[in-house]
């Protein structure tokens, strides 16, 4: 935009063309995800991003398709498996058109995505099995979720909490071997301390009752204030669900809160059997945490924390000072707000991706393809355990497997060649595992919450990992 001063476009015909170019290059990216893997950023490209190195001038348009596009983190890409990272969705083109175009604060008031996120929650509640009293917020992921969970978990054992702080109470909270690294951090950064959290060792790939009641009994002796259970559905490393039926009598046996981990595992429950059938008990989770932009697809970032019982969830967080008084009528109607359940005041719709991409693509279509991806999982432990060298890590639970290419070598070596192969076919764009250690070895990892892979590229990568094996 060729001018002096001002902030909106000299002249809008000009800014609709190179919008619509832009949407264009953006439609290519996605439709032609296959051909455009990750590649390494030129040595340069933190010169080219420089602020103000260049006149600020029409040819933007150029430099993102140049400087901007090429250099995605992979994800888009059907043969990426690494992390636990979604693949994008064509409707997310179109709702950050709509959401940039009515920029709606989500903090709350009378505005048309206040009552979309609503609508979110509400489908989302249903589909997890929590009853009508339950509240939710949408946030940047799992990992903010928690964090608000935990805070409402803590609110209920200490009620003053929020004028007086903790003081000198130590509580202590539960979670299995394993779990995520959020529930930790969430931990830390309360002040509760990641000292207190007991991570519970499993028994079957669940957390072990026993061990849990005996470490329950001896932080009560020694003091202690047990106040949360995490269980996980999906966890992070090898896919493995707690039996969340049990954690729930746990729960109540002990007077825990219990929240469920569901970053991504949560959504088999929209999948078939036998997949669906790991999320039994979801519904008598305290709170769950889980992710839209992972296995519901969804563009970064959105996620959700859900809380059983609304006046658990307002009792920690609402607070309305003199400016941000709710009127009856006008802007500040529309109670309640958003910024009554969670951290944030000033906040984005989040929510308007996930209703996009259920009302364009339908509720049955996310069904299928979290199905598809637990099968195509089930489909590289097969093949894999047909390959005489290779071993699979743990067995197949969800979408998660985690498989060493050459288990004839000394776990060392083993160790090197998985990461050496990981990072080969990352760097020559022919797929994407990331590694975890299984047992002490490093092995290769799928997490496949990606819509865009099929059992063609699933054979090919197995292929290429073998090719790659001494
Ligand atoms: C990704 C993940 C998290 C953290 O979620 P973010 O959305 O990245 O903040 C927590 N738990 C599990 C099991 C995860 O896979």
């Amino acid at each position: 935009m060729n001018h002096k001063t001002g902030l909106d476009p000299l002249d809008w015909n000009t800014f609709r063309g190179q919008a619509h170019k832009m949407l264009d290059a953006a439609i290519d990216q996605m439709e032609n995800a296959a051909d455009r893997p990750w590649q390494p950023a030129p040595t340069d490209l933190q010169d080219r991003y420089k602020i103000g190195a260049r006149p600020a001038s029409t040819d933007l348009l150029d430099r993102i398709q140049t400087d901007v596009l090429p250099y995605h983190g992979g994800n888009i890409h059907p043969r990426f498996w690494g992390w636990v990272q979604g693949t994008g969705l064509a409707s997310d083109l179109i709702a950050a058109m709509a959401a940039a175009a009515t920029n709606e604060n989500m903090g709350g008031r009378d505005h048309g995505g206040i009552y979309m996120e609503r609508a979110v929650i509400d489908w989302t509640r249903k589909k997890m099995g929590f009853p009508e009293s339950a509240s939710g917020i949408c946030v940047t992921g799992t990992s903010q979720a928690t964090v608000i969970a935990f805070q409402a978990a803590r609110l209920r054992v200490l009620k003053n909490l929020r004028a007086t702080g903790q003081g000198d109470i130590r509580l202590t909270a539960y979670a299995p071997v394993g779990v995520h690294n959020a529930t930790v951090k969430a931990l830390q950064l309360l002040g509760i301390g990641s000292d207190n959290l007991r991570q519970i060792p499993l028994q079957d790939g669940k957390l072990n009752a026993e061990i849990l009641r005996e470490t329950l009994a001896a932080d009560r002796a020694d003091g202690a204030l047990p106040f949360l259970l995490v269980g996980n559905a999906g966890s992070v490393d090898l896919g493995l669900f707690d039996d969340l039926n049990q954690l729930a009598d746990l729960a109540d046996e002990h007077e825990l809160w219990l929240h469920v981990d569901g970053a991504f595992g949560a959504w088999t429950r929209l999948a078939d059997a036998p997949w669906h059938g790991l999320t039994d008990g979801i519904e008598r989770a305290d709170s769950i945490a889980l992710d839209f932009h992972k296995w519901m697809y969804v563009g970064y970032d959105c996620g959700m924390v859900l809380i059983r019982d609304e006046d658990e969830h307002r009792a920690a967080f609402a607070a309305r000072p003199a400016y941000l008084e709710g009127t009856a009528q006008g802007i500040a109607g529309n109670e309640p707000w958003f910024c009554d359940y969670g951290i944030d005041l000033s906040r984005g719709n989040r929510a308007i991706k996930v209703w996009c991409a259920l009302e364009m693509f339908g509720e049955q279509a996310f069904a299928d393809a979290i199905t598809d991806n637990c099968r195509m999982a089930a489909l590289m432990a097969e093949d894999v355990e047909k390959r005489p060298r290779m071993r699979l890590g743990h067995a197949v639970v969800s979408n998660v497997c985690t498989f060493t290419a050459n288990d004839t070598l000394p776990p060392a070596q083993q160790s090197e060649l998985n990461a050496e192969i990981a990072l080969t076919l990352q760097q020559n764009g022919t797929a994407v595992f990331s590694t975890t250690r299984v047992d002490g070895i490093v092995m290769l990892r799928a997490a496949i919450v990606n819509h865009r892979t099929q059992a063609s590229d699933i054979r090919a990568a197995l292929d290429a990992v073998a090719d790659l094996c001494p």
